[in-house]
Order: C-alpha cells, then structure tokens, then sequence
C-alpha cells in the first residue's frame, strides 16, 4: 500500500517513464534508487522543464534529487562560457557538502558538467583557485561564501539559468541570510528557475518563496500532518539530574546502527561527548564552535560509521542524511516544533525504521510537546520499559 508522503508510490511512474537522459538513469541505477519517491513523482515532471518550484515534503524523502536531477536533465554546457549555470544555495557548510555529493553521484556520467562547492571557515584563496580551475556549471554553496566570490567575479552569473534554495525556510527567515540571497537574486538575471524546497514551509516563508519566484508549481506533502511513517516516538519524563544516568540506560539497551543525540548547546555538546566517551562510548561531537576542518571531519567520520554516537546541537537538525541513524535522542528537549521535526526526521530515513526518544523536564519540557503533538496529530507515547528491537530497526 503507498501512503502519503512514502517512497514508495509503487509502480505508477519510474524514473524511465520521466524520460530522463541516459546518463542520469544510469546514476540513478547506480545509487540504488528503485522507485522515485512520492515528492519525486510529483515534481520532478515540472523542475525539469523548467517550471519554479516550491517544494514541501517531509524530510529524508529525496528531495535533494528532485532539483539535482531536474538541473542535470537541463544543463546545456556552452565550452565558451565560464559562467555558472546553476546555483545551489544551502543553509549549512555541512548540507552544501551533502548536496554537492549528490550532484556528484547523480551527474557522474554526465561528464561535461562541472560542480563545485563552496562555504565559509575554509580559505578564500585556496576555494577561488579552485573555481578558476574547475570553472563549475553547477555551484554549491553557502550564501555569504558565494556572495562573496560573485562581488569579487570569481562566480559570474550574469548568464545563471536556474537558482535553487535548500531547506528555504531556514535561509528566508535568518536576517543576515535573507540579505546575502537578496544580493544574489539582484546580480542575477531576472529570467531563471527557481526552485525552492523544505520539510517545513510556515505560511511567511510562503509568502517570500511565491514574492521570489513566477507562477511556481506548489507541491506540498503532508503539510498539516506531519508525521514520519516507521518512526517510533517516546517521551520520558525525567528531572535534569537523571538524564545521564538514562542516557546510558538507553545506549545500554537499545539496539542502535547509528544514534543522534541532540543537546541545546555547544557546551553541553563538549560536555556530553566527554562524558559518553570516558564510559567508553564510541561518541563524538558536532557543533558550530569547532574549527571548519574539524566539523567537516567529525560529520565525515560520523557519516562513514567510524563512530556511533554524535552528540549535536541542531547544527546537525536540519536536512543532513546520515542514512545509518535509526535513532534520535533528544537529550534536551528541541526549543520549537519545527525543530523536533527536523532533528527526528535524521532516524528514519527514506521510509526506513527508526526510534525518537525525548527527555521531557519541567513544565516548559511539558507545553513543547504539547505543542508538537497538537502541530503534528502524531502519537508521542510514554517509553515502554521494553521495546524489540525489529521494530525500530530494519
Ligand atoms: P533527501 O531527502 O534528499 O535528504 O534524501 C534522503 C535519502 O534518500 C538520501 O540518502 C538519498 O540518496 C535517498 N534517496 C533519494 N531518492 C531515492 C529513491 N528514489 N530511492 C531510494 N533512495 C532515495
């Protein structure tokens, strides 16, 4: 049976049927995509002929590839241009990582297509000598690295053909952000595709997305109930004192491929870590206050399972695939429904099986997931003392 907002909308369209170049069914052959996903069905038929897009649907259900293949599909390269074709813009160095490897996954046989990315907390020489080398069609970046190379004519996009914001709430709604896309969408040329997308889509962001883009294709999934299909969800009510001490109950117990376990700040992120380590947990730590090269290498190290629990702040919440998790910790309870949404959805990926387990302390703890509950209609049980494991994991 497919349900909304599955990957599995079995049958009715293959990416054959979407009349894709060979070069990317082939890829896509390669990654092990079988069937497009619901929001791949849905959207795709339109990104790739050009059409503005604003895209909703919940997280770890492919949406990266829907602009990625919809941009490989049009990318006409001209040998006498050096200009940028497409931009990508993302709201993290961490997920411009993460897309820009898709676009390599996706596009590797489409050889005449370059890519590159770029963000901030790496040297501006070494990246400008980059682009001048690979003179990328496709450029991946954050927004004020970018903007910043477009002012300095390092990235021409006088000629750009299609803009693309990742995870576009979070970047329309931070100030400093909003101004950096701003400037981009000034330096471009007004006749582009825009293509937009996000788990979450709040009635402000709307607005901005339709005021940026011309008569977009809509497409929202589940908007008003969010839930994630094989995703179990708990609570546990708890005072401060005893969170430790479950925590390592948990890790005990639970039988995990990968965990996330999400604090409210960088300090008790080191702190945490510390303390998971010194209990000779094989954790590891993630936040914003590391050095660029090192955050870069603990979401590497994380990500290629050579450590099992990351102890994060919603640095890590948002959009990043770590397709081995099948469990969320929230240790701290997340500060908005959003926000527990987005961190959540890191289990569970792609339909996968998968465990949120939250600390609730306090009555502050307590009206937050009310809140989510009442936003979501999903079930968030008390934790059971005992749970198989064949129920969270695959
Ligand atoms: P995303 O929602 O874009 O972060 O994608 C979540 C994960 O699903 C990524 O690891 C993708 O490689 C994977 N994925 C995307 N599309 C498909 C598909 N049609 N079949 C199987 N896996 C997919």
């Amino acid at each position: 049976m497919a349900f909304k907002g599955s990957y599995a909308g079995v049958g009715t369209v293959s990416f054959r049927d979407m009349l894709l170049k060979e070069q990317i069914l082939r890829a896509i052959g390669d990654a092990g995509f079988e069937h497009p996903s619901e929001v791949q069905q849905n959207a795709i038929p339109f990104a790739m002929v050009g059409q503005d897009m604003i895209v909703q649907a919940k997280s770890g259900m492919g949406k990266t590839a829907v602009f990625v293949i919809a941009t490989l599909q049009q990318i006409e390269v001209d040998p006498d241009d050096d200009g940028v074709d497409t931009l990508i813009l993302c709201h993290s160095r961490e997920m411009a990582f993460q897309v820009h490897k898709e676009v390599e996954r996706l596009g590797k046989y489409v050889t005449d297509v370059n890519s590159a990315c770029v963000f901030g907390g790496i040297s501006v020489t070494e990246q400008k000598a980059m682009i001048e080398k690979q003179t990328p069609h496709i450029l991946v970046g954050t927004p004020g690295r970018v903007l910043h190379f477009i002012k300095n004519r390092v990235v021409k996009i006088d000629g750009l053909k299609r803009l693309v914001l990742d995870e576009c709430d979070d970047m329309l709604q931070g100030s400093e952000m909003r101004r950096q896309i701003q400037d981009i969408f000034k330096e471009a040329p007004k006749e582009k595709q825009v293509m937009m997308c996000s788990a979450t889509i709040g009635a402000r962001a709307k607005g901005i997305c339709r005021q940026i883009s011309q008569n977009a294709e809509e497409i929202f999934l589940d908007d008003n109930k969010l839930t994630l299909h094989g995703l179990q969800q708990h609570y546990v009510e708890i005072e401060e004192k005893d969170k430790i001490k479950k925590l390592n109950d948990l890790l005990d117990t639970l039988d995990f491929n990968q965990v996330i376990v999400f604090v409210r700040s960088t300090e008790r992120a080191s702190a945490l870590d510390k303390v998971l380590q010194k209990a000779f947990f094989p954790s590891i730590a993630l936040h914003g206050r590391l050095s660029q090269e090192e955050r870069l290498e603990r979401y590497r190290k994380f990500k290629e399972y050579e450590s099992r629990i990351l102890v994060a702040t919603d640095l890590c919440g948002r959009g990043v695939d770590m397709e081995r998790v099948n469990i969320v910790i929230n240790f701290d309870m997340p500060k908005t429904s959003d926000k527990y949404l987005h961190r959540v959805g890191r289990a569970g990926r792609f339909g996968t099986k998968g465990l949120a387990v939250t600390f609730v302390c306090g009555e502050e703890n307590k009206t937050t997931l009310q809140e989510i509950q009442d936003r979501f209609e999903m079930k968030i049980t008390p934790l059971p003392t005992a749970i198989t494991a064949s129920s969270y994991k695959n």
